[in-house]
């Protein structure tokens, strides 16, 4: 089997290293826009997560003239109304770190108890082509509700908060392997993986 090469196109290096694996079980490389000598930057303006990914998709794969792979994903908290869902990234503002986003995120839900704190994270995986054609799309979501306390140094984002319904632990307490057979990322990746075995071809 020839690798192929598919740019992922993400700034996230924890992404990367979650998706790498599993497109290379299929002979897929995946790169990040890193490697190469430019990159565009991409504003992240859309209503939820399948307009973000189709823009990050659709403008770099114009750009490198190659097949861009882009991803959104997001924590959406139903006590929250859905926050911090596409802002998830930034929930506490534009220098938002992880520790000031969980800090947040706990503050707005004090007083909710355990039973209203359920959430789940989202992830929209697209494909696009350099003429801006979306050549294939997947969702993924993972179920779980946000404790009380941070737990655990795994993952990254709210991973210290989320506790994953089916391990009653958080996802920064269980071992990166699991996060990668139950995460909304792992899920929505291993749809693509099966277009992309199948009909999808990048050539
Ligand atoms: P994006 O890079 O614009 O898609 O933003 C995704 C944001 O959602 C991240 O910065 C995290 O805050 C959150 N997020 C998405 N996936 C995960 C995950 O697997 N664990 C923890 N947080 C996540």
């Amino acid at each position: 089997m020839t690798p192929k090469t598919l740019i992922f196109g993400t700034g996230n290096r924890k992404k990367v290293e979650e998706m790498s694996e599993l497109f290379a079980t299929i002979g897929i490389i995946l790169k990040s826009p890193a490697d190469f000598p430019q990159q565009i930057e991409v504003i992240e303006d859309g209503d939820n997560f399948a307009e973000n990914a189709a823009k990050k998709a659709c403008e770099q794969a114009a750009f490198f003239g190659m097949p861009v792979m882009a991803e959104d994903s997001g924590l959406v908290v139903d006590a929250l109304n859905g926050e911090p869902g596409v802002y998830s990234a930034r929930f506490s503002g534009e220098n938002a770190t992880d520790a000031s986003n969980n800090a947040l995120l706990l503050e707005k839900l004090t007083g909710v108890p355990i039973e209203k704190r359920t959430a789940h994270y989202v992830c929209h995986i697209t494909i696009a082509a350099p003429n801006r054609k979306i050549l294939a799309e997947t969702e993924g979501i993972c179920c779980g509700r946000i404790r009380f306390e941070p737990d655990g140094n795994n993952g990254f984002g709210y991973d210290p908060l989320f506790e994953v319904v089916e391990y009653h632990q958080t996802f920064g307490r269980l071992a990166p392997i699991i996060k990668q057979i139950i995460s909304h990322r792992s899920r929505a990746a291993r749809w693509m993986l099966q277009i992309l075995s199948g009909s999808l071809t990048l050539d």
